[in-house]
Formats: C-alpha cells, structure tokens, sequence
C-alpha cells in the first residue's frame, strides 16, 4: 500500500498514534484496515458499533482514494477529528496526528502494568 500524499511512498506498520495502523514516514498519515479500527476495543474502551452511528459525513469536493482498492473515501468527522473511510473495504484514513485525537476520547483500558507497578519502576529510574 502507498500514501495518498505521494503514490511513491510505502505506508508501514506502526503503533506511533497509540494504535497499530499502516503510517507513511513522509506525511505521518495512518491507514487502519477495519480489523484494526475493530481492534482498537482491546485497548481502549472503544464500541465499533457506536463508532460507525456516531460519526457524521462532511462533504469533500475532492475525494481521496482507498489506498487498499482504490475506491473512492468517504470523510467523517467525530469529536471534531476528520478521518475517511472506505466504504468497500472499511479501512480508514487518518491525517497525522487525528488517530491520536479520536483515542483520546476514549479511556484506556488497564494494561498488565498496574498504577503502583509503574510508580514503583520509576522510582527504580530515580525520578
Ligand atoms: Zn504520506
Ligand atoms: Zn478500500
């Protein structure tokens, strides 16, 4: 897969945003294959279901497309953060830094390392 910002350019896999995704190196934009926009629940209190009710379509005159099949994207806006998405495939297209901003309307879902564990390791580090 390329980057829409330049046909040339590979998109890589990347975790950057708090979320694995496919990012370009050059733009910093991340695509998401809806398996991983649904996997986002593992991580964060995250609903897919809600998701897709909740967003709102905004018209584009220029449309960008599916760096996965090449069809056309569809751009949404939730919590005032602009992405697109496929609607042949239902992967997304995030512009740098809008992943980050979606994720961060939703609370993270406790990790292995508990509150204390961390404190603990940084008082290790002597912070
Ligand atoms: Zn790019
Ligand atoms: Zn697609």
């Amino acid at each position: 897969m390329h980057c829409l910002c330049d046909k040339t350019l590979k998109l890589t896999y990347a975790d950057g945003e708090g979320h694995c995704g496919y990012q370009c190196q050059s733009c910093g934009a991340i695509w998401l294959p809806r398996k991983f926009v649904q996997s986002i629940k593992h991580t964060y209190h995250f609903s897919y279901t809600d998701f897709i009710a909740n967003r709102t379509p905004v018209e584009r005159e220029v449309s960008q497309l599916c760096p996965d099949d090449g069809h056309t994207l569809t751009d949404y806006t939730l919590f005032e953060v602009n992405f697109s998405e496929c609607a042949c495939c239902g992967g997304m297209w995030f512009e740098k830094g809008e992943l980050h901003n979606l994720l961060q309307n939703y609370q993270r879902r406790s990790s292995n390392i508990s509150a204390l564990d961390k404190l603990d390791f940084l008082n290790l580090l002597n912070f």
